[in-house]
């Protein structure tokens, strides 16, 4: 309880209780400090609430009513499958509930203090944070900032109505029957792709020449013919020019090749990137934080700021915005704190898409192997060489592996298919360890699993796979 306007005095504040937020609390406490985390919002940050895992837990729900009408490839017959999506909603919720509750536990276990505020510096050693009812005064040692990011609003898509940020877009109370989505990024490709398994009619306006420019071209190739399949048209090369909305619907002009063209639809989600939170009234500039033109925190490679005792960490420092990257900064800026020699390397950082098919990469690319000068081999397993795809009637893409030429290191693996997003983990361990293809080659994985898919890319790019005949 704060007595007067003294100052509560901690070893480190943590302000934001996201992915990267409460990992780093945790972490410090565990290393023996004590620890203050706050949050103005829920715990879990936008990634238990408003993003992977709601996203991930509506994208599951799609999933099941997709195989529950294409259960006929089985030999059953499902008739009359329908989706109750307040029930799907109530779901997702109840996973979201079960995950922030589980943070919140993990933090009382580990002795982490929370409060629920707005945190505001008010120097470099102190900060304040606010509520409905109380404004306590904190002065710290040491300060882990994770405020996140949000949707970027573009001036002609306004946030409101019937345009939708990925926010709404996650708690619509009903299946859209259209939805018009502008970029084709991974958040847009994955809700775009979700709605359109429920039976929405999606549109994707991207400005690029394909969804997920990101990933190599073989692999988006099979994500788009599947979003084909499924109805869902997508324009590329097109820049979306206005929107006008009325309480029932919402139309989209946009340019491609040279011409003026309209779409309609019952809502329009706008996903073309994410903001860091940090402007406004956190006082970052008050205390003259280092930041770069885009708003972005400066850190070294422990994720200590241009003030030694703050550190910043998660979606408002520049890379890869996603939770791993959060969490993974988290523990090495609470280390670092420590007195640990701990440092980020951020060489086996995998990148996952939950697409259907999923596609995801870690390492390098050929083509970035080869930028970087490393003598490359490289080659591709099909998922239809593989008993436990075909079994799963998912036969379709690849793991593809690059290693360096003559030592057979791994450099990098790129995977389209099914469970595309776990099977990376093994590949990126490979990198980690430095391991060889002969490593994973060698390596005995279960029959019949997907596992064998990576052992066999190994083998193919060794020259002797044995369930495709190498060339
Ligand atoms: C739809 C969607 C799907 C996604 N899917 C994935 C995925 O599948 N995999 C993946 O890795 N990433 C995914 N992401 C990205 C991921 O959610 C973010 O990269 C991650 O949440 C960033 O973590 P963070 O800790 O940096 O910040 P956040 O999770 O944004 O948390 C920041 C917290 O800080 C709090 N805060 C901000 N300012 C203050 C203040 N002044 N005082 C107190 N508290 C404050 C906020 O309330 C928030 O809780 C997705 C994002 C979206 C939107």
């Amino acid at each position: 309880m704060v007595v007067g306007d003294a100052s509560l005095d901690i070893d480190t504040l943590v302000i934001g209780a996201g992915p990267g937020g409460y990992v780093a609390a945790i972490r410090a406490a565990q290393l023996g400090q004590k620890v203050l985390i706050v949050d103005k919002s829920e715990l879990g940050g936008v990634c238990l609430n408003r993003g992977c895992i709601p996203s991930k837990a509506l994208i599951a729900a799609a999933h099941q009513f997709e195989a529950a009408k294409h259960a006929d490839a089985f030999g059953i017959s499902v008739e009359n499958v329908k989706v109750d999506f307040t029930k799907t909603q109530e779901f997702k919720n109840g996973v979201v509930k079960k995950m922030t509750g589980g943070v919140s536990g993990l933090l009382k276990g580990n002795k982490v203090e929370v409060f629920n505020g707005e945190c505001m510096f008010i120097n470099e050693n102190e900060a304040r944070v606010f509520n409905d009812h109380e404004s306590p005064r904190y002065r710290f040692k040491n300060c882990i900032i994770a405020t996140g990011s949000r949707p970027i609003e573009l001036k002609p898509f306004p946030f409101g109505g019937r345009i939708l940020s990925s926010t709404e877009a996650l708690n619509l109370p009903e299946v859209p029957k259209s939805m018009i989505v502008i970029g084709g990024g991974y958040i847009g490709a994955e809700l775009g792709q979700m709605y359109s398994k429920f039976g929405s009619k999606v549109t994707i306006i991207e400005g690029l020449d394909s969804v997920l420019a990101g990933f190599d071209k073989d692999m988006t190739s099979l994500v788009t013919k599947n979003m084909k399949k499924t109805g869902i048209d997508i324009i590329t090369g097109a820049k979306a020019e206005s929107a006008e909305q009325n309480d029932k619907e919402v139309t989209v002009k946009y340019s491609v090749n040279g011409e003026t063209k309209e779409v309609t639809a019952d809502y329009l989600l706008v996903t073309v990137g994410r903001r860091p939170n940090t402007d406004g009234e956190l006082g970052l500039d008050l205390i003259g934080l280092d930041m770069d033109e885009r708003g972005f925190v400066k850190v070294d490679h422990q994720g200590r700021t241009s003030i030694p005792h703050i550190f910043a960490i998660g979606d408002i420092v520049s890379g890869l915005a996603l939770a791993h990257k959060a969490s993974y900064e988290g523990k090495v800026a609470a280390e670092a704190i420590s007195g640990m020699p701990s440092v980020v390397d951020y060489k086996c950082i995998p990148a996952v898409v939950f697409t259907d098919p999923e596609c995801s990469s870690v390492g390098y690319t050929e083509a970035q192997a080869k930028e970087k000068g490393h003598k490359v081999k490289a080659g591709k397993f099909p998922y239809a060489g593989n008993g436990r795809s075909v079994s799963l009637n998912h036969p379709e893409g690849f793991v593809k592996i690059v290693a360096e030429e003559g030592t057979g290191l791994i450099l990098g693996a790129q995977i389209v298919g099914l469970e595309a997003s776990n099977l990376i983990a093994e590949l990126g361990l490979a990198i980690e360890m430095g391991a060889t293809l002969e490593d994973v080659a060698l390596t005995i994985h279960a029959h019949p699993t997907l596992g064998e898919i990576v052992m066999e890319a190994a083998e193919l790019v060794m020259g002797h796979p044995i369930h495709i005949i190498a060339r």
